[in-house]
């Protein structure tokens, strides 16, 4: 979407390891313990041959990495997309190991996806491909092993797909084994809403921090999937003034602000936001360096770099997104004064609840939405506080204020652990 500039190394798994690194040298970190922390614990790499409608079969590369299981079994999404690879699966593990983490739910970090563009697929070649991705998956997977849940392009319906094939090969009903489930099938209410309402939870805290009145404040949302459609709306109820969204085909952009319900309405029918009722046509770079109050990046890795990063002017960035914002943007966003709340918090709301669904399979016992959003807001608020305290403590930004607060559980519980033998 944006231009880089070819100094800044973008890889995702050398990004997460030196947002690591950071937090290992602030907190002194042991040469052993930072060599266990800076590893994934397991990677899959699988081959998953599709019959297609025409009758040609098709090879697709099929990932599962697991980060670290040191406080619980890996836990983290799949997610179908063209530009999967090793290295961001690796990157996506290790950032949902910190994200458990931060919000302290007792999970370690996983995280999967199969290089395939799935809008190019039909209903039936995107079921037979899941299935067969989750048989292959399945010697690692498990309700207290590694626990898959959908992320960018999978919905509840994969999951309802890889549920069933886990449980008709065991001959038992495996609810445990993933969640974002639909609600029919063990899921949970609020679950589809929870990453953006964590996010929400997460905005709503650093306006009160920062004094901005959040009634009114105009915001610009980059992506309008499951996470940041949902973020415009909840943002949208809070009175905050939506002025500007996008999707993979561009972005519209009204100062005045427009209703993201009837945007969302607007792109079920056309498949895009772009053509929406009294608005300016933008780009997704455009989008980013909005004059704005609040900017929610909710699509993809690197939008905001060292390319544009100095161009910001939102005084809030919340990240929708995993890895939305590289550390050399880190370093001119802090630098500026902008409010950036990493994802692996402002994000954590959908792993939050898809524990909460985990609980009440295992339970067999389902809360009401009001009990999960309950749930959610605790749990986000207090880690929001605990990420602003320790950034505070060691006078950086938030992120490596939750890298810190994150490192330090899962190395105590490696530490206890001991290792083995
Ligand atoms: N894919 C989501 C994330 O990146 C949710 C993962 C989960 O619920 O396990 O946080």
């Amino acid at each position: 979407m944006t231009s880089v500039r070819p100094q800044e190394n973008l890889n995702p798994s050398d990004i997460a390891r030196e947002q690591f690194n950071i937090a290992a040298d602030l907190l002194k970190l042991d040469e052993s313990m930072r060599a266990i922390l800076s590893v994934p614990k397991r990677q899959l790499l699988v081959s998953i041959p599709v019959k297609m409608d025409n009758g040609i079969v098709k090879v697709f590369e099929g990932f599962r990495v697991q980060y670290n299981v040191a406080r619980g079994p890996a836990k983290g999404g799949i997610r179908y997309h063209p530009d999967v690879n090793l290295d961001e699966v690796k990157a996506l593990a290790a950032w949902m190991t910190w994200k458990c983490a931060t919000v302290g739910i007792p999970y370690g970090g996983g995280k999967g996806g199969i290089r395939v563009d799935p809008h190019t697929m039909s209903q039936g070649e995107l079921e037979r491909m899941t299935r067969r991705y989750a048989v292959e998956i399945a010697p690692i997977i498990g309700a207290h092993i590694d626990i898959p849940a959908p992320d960018v392009y999978t919905n509840e319906q994969t999951m309802a797909w890889i549920m069933d094939t886990i449980s008709m090969m065991s001959g038992g009903v495996q609810l445990g084994i993933v969640t974002g489930k639909p609600i029919s099938l063990g899921g949970s209410l609020g679950r589809a809403e929870a990453t953006a309402r964590g996010c929400q939870f997460t905005i709503r805290e650093a306006c009160k921090v920062l004094g901005i009145n959040l009634n009114g404040a105009r915001v610009a949302v980059q992506g309008f999937g499951n996470a940041g459609s949902i973020a415009a709306r909840l943002l949208h109820e809070d009175g905050a003034k939506i002025i500007a969204v996008s999707d993979t085909k561009g972005g519209i952009f009204n100062p005045n602000g427009f209703d993201p319900a009837a945007v969302l309405k607007f792109k079920e029918e056309t498949g895009s936001v772009v053509g929406f009722k009294d608005t300016d046509r933008i780009t997704n770079a455009d989008l980013l360096t909005l004059d704005c109050d609040i900017l929610v990046p909710a699509a993809l890795e690197n939008q905001i770099n060292l390319d544009n990063a100095h161009l910001i002017k939102a005084r809030i960035v919340a990240e929708a997104a995993n890895g939305p914002v590289t550390p050399g943007a880190d370093r001119v966003l802090f630098e500026k004064g902008i409010f950036d709340i990493p994802d692996i918090l402002a994000n954590a709301g959908g792993v939050t609840v898809s524990y909460f669904e985990w609980v009440q399979d295992q339970y067999g016992f389902f809360w009401t939405d009001k009990e999960v959003n309950q749930y959610l807001e605790k749990t986000m608020v207090k880690a929001f506080h605990e990420v602003y305290e320790k950034a505070k403590q060691f006078k950086v930004h938030l992120r490596t204020g939750a890298y810190c607060l994150a490192v330090e559980r899962v190395a105590e519980a490696t530490r206890v652990r001991g290792i083995f033998p």
